[in-house]
This record gives structure tokens, sequence and C-alpha cells, in this order.
């Protein structure tokens, strides 16, 4: 007899941790369950003993980690019964909403910043038929027009303040502890309206059986009564590291940043949505906040690619920039396991991508002689 059972997405998986119900209808695209690579070559090149891993994230079916949130944001405003969804985006988000709402015969209304979103990632919003509004200003203007027109239209708003939206990406924590069979020493992530780093905390604290988990969002599901009580899986929870790019670094500040710059479009957020969250994290894992240039964020996209075959957009290098960094001081020591969220896919962005690599290109003439010479003069 065979006992095969198909992976259906996370809510299927992690069904008594997440809020439904035996009737809710499931909108999902299979996301979630994604690779936690070990880090082979890095490591031994900056002469360090630490067990790196990286969440592949990018592997998701958008290609992003905000499919794990939009599966659970989507499924609830269905069950709700809307028939719109809108978000701001620098990106990923209008992604995910556009192809969970085609999935689901829903509406999906994006509001980008023009001129500022990744080709990958504006493609993807076009040709699952959102509607794609340009606006001219950044993610946080678009932020708040949302907020504001949600007031005045039949529109669910499936930015990560849509607590459903955490309590899917809650999940990626929940993966990485089965896989591991404990918690990590730290876990690094890139910091942009912090909802990520808010949801894996909600994570970890759920499987460590502890109070601030409900703290967050979740208390907005059991009323006070945990009802994880009594069912913990691990009793360590890892310390959180939050990096920004350097031009876009209101945690940095301590203050909100009102023109954020940043060749990683994804996280070019000066107003974190999940502001008070995160530095409770911050404050409860013992971590810290840091941010990386512009320069150092794409040297770690360029080393995960070279390096270890993996492509990651700019956004997510910033984890492995800012870990590498603090590894090299010692302010992550040897001998810890780190976990480092890879958030987006590199194919988001192929125009950073070619630009960092544009003079190694070789144009030969079409014959025998010409090829071997390139082959030959290039050999390591
Ligand atoms: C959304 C996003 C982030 C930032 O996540 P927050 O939850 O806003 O902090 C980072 N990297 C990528 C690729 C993203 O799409």
């Amino acid at each position: 007899m065979s006992t095969a059972t198909r992976y259906t997405g996370l809510i299927e998986h992690y069904r008594d941790r997440m809020p439904v119900t035996a009737d809710t209808r499931i909108i999902s695209l299979g996301e979630g369950n994604t690779p936690l690579v070990r880090l082979e070559n890095i490591p031994g090149a900056i002469g360090k003993d630490v067990e790196l891993y990286v969440k592949y994230e990018g592997l998701n079916p958008t290609g992003s980690f905000k499919d794990r949130g939009m599966t659970m944001a989507v499924t609830r405003a269905v069950e709700e019964g809307s028939r719109a969804i809108i978000c701001a985006s620098t990106g990923n988000t209008s992604a995910a909403a556009a192809a969970y709402a085609a999935r689901a015969g829903i509406t999906a209304f994006v509001l980008i910043p023009e001129g500022k979103i990744a080709l990958g990632k504006l493609a993807q919003a076009m040709i699952h038929g959102a509607v794609v509004i340009q606006i001219r200003g950044n993610f946080d203007a678009g932020m708040a027009l949302v907020k504001e027109v949600a007031d005045h239209a039949p529109v669910t708003i499936v930015n990560s303040i849509n607590p459903y939206r955490l309590q899917g990406q809650k999940t990626a924590a929940f993966e990485i502890v089965d896989e591991l069979g404990r918690a990590p020493d730290f876990h690094c992530l890139p910091v942009g309206n912090a909802g990520n780093i808010t949801a894996h905390w909600i994570g970890y604290s759920e499987y460590a059986q502890h109070d601030s988990a409900c703290v967050t969002t979740a208390c907005a599901f059991c009323e006070g009564k945990c009802k994880f009580s009594g069912k913990s899986v691990t009793d360590k929870r890892p310390v959180m590291v939050g990096y920004q790019a350097a031009g876009s670094a209101p945690f940095m500040r301590g203050e909100m940043v009102d023109h954020p710059e940043t060749v990683a479009t994804a996280i070019r957020i000066g107003h974190p949505q999940s502001w008070d969250y995160a530095w409770k994290v911050k404050d409860e894992s013992g971590g810290w906040f840091d941010e990386c240039t512009d320069e150092e964020i794409l040297a770690a996209q360029k080393l995960l690619t070279s390096r270890e075959g993996i492509f990651c957009e700019p956004a997510s290098a910033t984890s492995v920039a800012g870990a590498l960094r603090d590894i090299q001081s010692g302010k992550i020591p040897e001998g810890s396991s780190v976990v480092c969220t890879l958030t987006g896919h590199g194919l988001k962005d192929p125009d950073t991508a070619i630009k960092q690599c544009a003079d190694t290109m070789l144009t030969v003439d079409a014959e025998l002689g010409a090829v071997k010479d390139a082959i030959l003069s290039n050999m390591s």
C-alpha cells in the first residue's frame, strides 16, 4: 500500500497551529517547505568554523517568502467574503498578492513605486492580472495611501500589518526547528518593514511555548488562553539579528527615514510597519540591528552565487553580508549554528545581476580557433 502524502502547502502542514477551521477553503500554491542549505565553501574561505545555513525562500512559488504570508492572508480574506485585496509593495508582496488572488478568483490592487521595482516582480504582478497602480512616490507613501483607501473601499489589506501574514510567515521558523531538531543559535534576516523578523520570533516562541508569541499577534486567535500550552517542541530560541541597507536603516538611526535609498529595493523602506514589534524581538532575543552598504550587499550576493551556487536577490544577501561581518569579528562566535534567510530569488532582479558582471562576457567570432582560445585562456 502506498503511504505517499502530497505536500499541499504550509497551512495544511501546520494546520493545528494556523488560524483556520475544518471548513476553511485553503488558497495555496504549495508554498513553504523550502531548502535549508548548509554553506560548504564560504565559512572555510573566511577561516571560521561555523555551522552556517541559508533558508532559500526564493524557492517559494512566486520566488519570495511573501507567499507564506499571502496563502494565509488570502485564505482568510476569501473566508471573510472579501472580493478584492490591496497592498503597497516594493515588488514581492505585489507578485504574491497577484498570484494568490488569481488562484482564489478575486481582484488584486497593487501600489508600487514608479521606476523602483525590480523587473521580474513587475512582470509577475502584471501577468497574473493584478491592477497595477504606479505611484509617483516611494513604498512608504504607497503604504499610507493603502491604509487610507481601505477605509473607503471594500478591499482587504494584505501587507504585513494584516496579522494573518505573520501567522503564515512564522512557519519558516517551524521548518528550521523541525529540520535541525533544535533552534539555531543565531537567526539573521534582512529588515524592511520588520514583519518577517517578527514572524520568525512568533514561530520560534510558539515552538518554545513562550508567552511572547501571544503578546505579538497570536492572541488575536486564542483569546488570551494560549492554545499551544503543553505543545513545546524546543526549549531554546535563537538570538535574532536584523540587517538593514545603510541608506535605508531606520532601526540604526533610531527614527524613521524619509528618503530611503539602496540597490536592495525590497528593503527600501524608511517607515517600518512593525517598528515596535521588531524592537521587542531584538530585546527579548538578546539580538541586535546593524547595517550593510550597497557594496557589501552586492559582494555577498556575488559570493553566494559564485562560491555556493545560490542566487538570491540583493535584499536577501544583506543577511549574509551582515552575518559574515559579525562572524569575522567574533560577535557571532565560532562553533555557533547560524541561519540566514534568503528572502527572494535572484531572478527577480536580473538587471542588477547583469550590471554587476557585464564585463565578464566574452564575444568571439563563430569559429573553432576563437572559441578554443577563449576556453584555454580562461581555465582556472
Ligand atoms: C519583503 C522583503 C524583505 C523585507 O521583509 P520585511 O518583513 O518587510 O522586513 C526582504 N527581502 C525581500 C526579498 C523581500 O521581498
